[in-house]
């Protein structure tokens, strides 16, 4: 098989339910094992950075000294990250801003989920409002990684929960601090979930493409440039495949390097998801994540040469590690930042 080279982007976060998993166990130790697999190949990969997280455990950490110790864990690695040559950007998951946390535990609150529940005015230094939360989050990663690297500049973004849609209110924001880069597209894949759902049957299916209004739809020089996660349509036999093992216990369960759990949304009837898993749900993004190796594999032949790929440390085993690794030694996959292929295809 011909060498691909994918743009690597990884979504540096613990789990988003209550429990968020272990600190060291669920984001550092995956994280650098993920790093290390890579600078031994010489790739590299954007890590889109659930920084509110490390907000809130900042904001907090006078009163609970253990969150210091997670403070310090994140720093380091963030700045080992930037010392190896990866490259940092912004993703945000709001509803850390509603989250308490009591008896060494995150209790997340979900009515400020994506980025267009917080308020509209432009308030500089109000976390509560669209404009302030992406003016303070951009500030917090530049102070900390421009004493890493001078030219550093927060440019690009991940939607939490991939919600990026109504991007009509965060079109101004991300203009005025110069965040014209976005990848949270999923094309063709829509999620039932009625809380958090979200709808990309009708995303243009390309490496990267300019827009203006809305990720929907390309404009020829838009100001903004949409990097869609890589998404792959799995054919039914393949479905159905997978299906029967699962359902006879054929193949090893897939486990999570992760201690945590996702959190719970309203879940369709067992009926429902069985005919969406069958017949619908076939879509699935270019990633590790959950997928056996089997599966792994089969999006790896089934992208093109180049891709936007994504991987949560959270969600990768043993298995996917070593895939990884072997598939890098053997010369059939390398990854790239966001920011590199930018230069590559000179967008
Ligand atoms: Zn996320």
């Amino acid at each position: 098989m011909k060498k691909k080279t994918f743009i690597l982007t990884i979504d540096y976060e613990v789990f988003l339910g209550n429990r968020s998993g272990d600190l060291q166990t669920t984001l550092i130790d995956p994280t650098y094992r993920l790093m290390k697999i890579l600078d031994k190949n010489n790739s590299k990969m954007t890590v889109f950075w659930d920084v509110l997280h490390y907000y809130r455990i900042s904001e907090l950490s006078d009163k609970y000294p253990e969150l210091i110790n997670e403070k310090i864990m994140i720093e380091n690695q963030i700045r080992d990250l930037v010392l190896a040559g990866h490259d940092i950007q912004l993703h945000l998951h709001p509803h850390w801003i509603d989250t308490v946390y009591q008896d060494g535990k995150w209790f997340p609150n979900y009515k400020r989920f994506s980025l267009h529940k917080l308020s509209t005015e432009k308030i500089g230094d109000d976390i509560n409002t669209i404009y302030g939360c992406v003016n303070m989050m951009k500030n917090l990663m530049e102070d900390f990684i421009r004493p890493l690297d001078n030219d550093y500049c927060v440019t690009s973004f991940r939607a939490g929960g991939y919600l990026i849609e109504p991007f009509s209110l965060l079109k101004e924001v991300f203009l005025e601090f110069g965040i014209i880069f976005d990848s949270s597209t999923c094309p063709g894949a829509y999620s039932y979930k009625k809380e958090y759902g979200y709808d990309f049957r009708k995303y243009p299916k390309l490496l990267n493409y300019s827009f203006d209004e809305t990720p929907k739809h390309i404009k020829t020089k838009g100001r903004f440039t949409e990097f869609p996660i890589y998404m792959i349509q799995l054919p039914f036999w393949f479905r159905l495949f997978k299906f029967i093992h699962r359902k006879f216990n054929i193949s090893k369960t897939y486990s999570f390097t992760g201690t945590g759990v996702n959190f719970e949304t309203t879940k369709p009837s067992k009926f429902k998801h069985i005919i969406n898993q069958i017949f619908y749900n076939g879509r699935i993004q270019l990633s590790a994540d959950g997928h056996d190796t089997y599966t792994f594999k089969y999006c790896i032949t089934r992208s093109p040469q180049h891709a936007v790929m994504i991987l949560h440390p959270k969600m990768l085993n043993d298995d996917s590690f070593q895939c990884i690794d072997k598939l890098m030694k053997n010369g059939t996959l390398e990854f790239i930042t966001l920011h590199k292929i930018i230069d590559v295809i000179e967008v």
